[in-house]
């Protein structure tokens, strides 16, 4: 499964709300979440042109994250049963040109200049990982070709003098180039076969996942704790009977803690101690907390002291799987001899 937003914004996100404002930090965890919500928003809006593309069985991959030696993302992958192709995202405002002396990409904005690192040779990278990888795992491979996609309308390209400058597109281009791909390249995979191919790399999607504290030098204390009210948002509500009540609004609740307790699983990088939920919630009784964690579906790891709870959803996309070595046996291996 890849999750339609990304563990690590889940995590900006979570840590946004536990953080006092007037906190040192709070800034740059702004900054942090924006740059990432923007990034996101930008590959997210390549949807509606891929899916004006006329060719039928593509399927489109989006932020699909894999783990082979090292880890690589692609914003995009597109799988059709005679081609292949990574659609690297940028959300880049402004003018963007090619400095022939340093060879690098430059953009203006607002009378600043500023380089940025060369998308096309990222792209290419991601492509040499994706290829290391079906050849780990026995995918078949297909011609792949790359694009750098400025998704942006307010980006103004200025690139005739860039040696790449065909790989670079708009996101009005995406399906026309796919469109004419598809022409130049028919079916060498079966539909079956292509389904399989998604369904394993979705399988072995790996999220990345941070100690987000730890990086941002933020200690639990310094938190917001207590229950936040779903209705009116104030802390803490009071545990009473078995329910949460809130005293400012009168708000009652038999679950407010299920978010509450994810968001702790995120800021924990999924390893969530009773004692922290406690301290977290502002509960008297360790039973009671303990209870309400496998109430709420969380696995139970390790015993006594060592002991913590994980989420099984954010398992699912962060957990590494070993022994997973071959895609699938008694598949027919397509030698095509294509190499892109
Ligand atoms: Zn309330």
């Amino acid at each position: 499964m890849i999750p339609d937003t990304p563990i690590l914004m889940q995590q900006y996100r979570a840590l946004l709300e536990f953080l006092p404002e007037q906190h040192l930090e709070y800034p740059n965890i702004i900054n942090h979440f924006r740059r990432q919500d923007a990034g996101q928003a930008g590959e997210d809006s390549l949807t509606y042109y891929l899916d004006q593309a006329q060719v039928p069985s593509l399927t489109c991959l989006k932020r699909l994250r894999l783990e082979h030696n090292s880890s690589f993302q692609l914003d995009w992958l597109i799988l059709g049963l005679g081609f292949r192709v990574i659609f690297e995202v940028k959300s880049h405002t402004g003018e963007i040109y090619f400095d022939a002396k340093s060879r690098q990409l430059t953009r203006i904005l607002d009378g600043i200049k500023e380089g940025f690192d060369d998308p096309i040779l990222q792209v290419d990278r991601q492509y040499a990982n994706l290829r290391a990888y079906c050849i780990a795992y026995n995918i078949d491979q297909l011609p792949t070709y790359r694009f750098v996609v400025f998704v942006n309308p307010n980006a103004i390209l200025r690139l005739h003098d860039y040696p790449e400058y065909k790989r670079i597109l708009t996101s009005q281009r995406v399906p026309s180039i796919l469109e004419s791909l598809a022409e130049k390249h028919p079916p060498i995979i079966s539909e079956e076969e292509n389904q399989q191919i998604e369904h394993f790399l979705v399988e072995n999607h790996r999220e990345r996942a941070i100690s987000i504290l730890e990086k941002h030098a933020i200690l639990w204390d310094d938190l917001h704790k207590g229950l936040p009210c779903p209705t009116c948002n104030k802390r803490p509500m009071r545990r009473e009977r078995m329910r949460w009540q809130c005293a400012f609004c009168g708000t009652r609740s038999t679950d407010a803690h299920h978010k509450v307790l994810y968001q702790i699983a995120l800021l924990a990088n999924n390893r969530l101690t009773k004692q922290l939920a406690q301290d977290m919630l502002q509960m008297s009784s360790p039973e009671a907390t303990r209870k309400l964690i496998t109430r709420a579906g969380y696995i139970k790891f390790g015993v006594k002291k060592g002991a913590y709870y994980s989420h099984p959803d954010i398992l699912a996309v962060t957990k590494n799987r070993s022994g997973h070595k071959t895609r699938k046996s008694g598949h027919k291996s397509i030698k095509s001899g294509h190499k892109a």
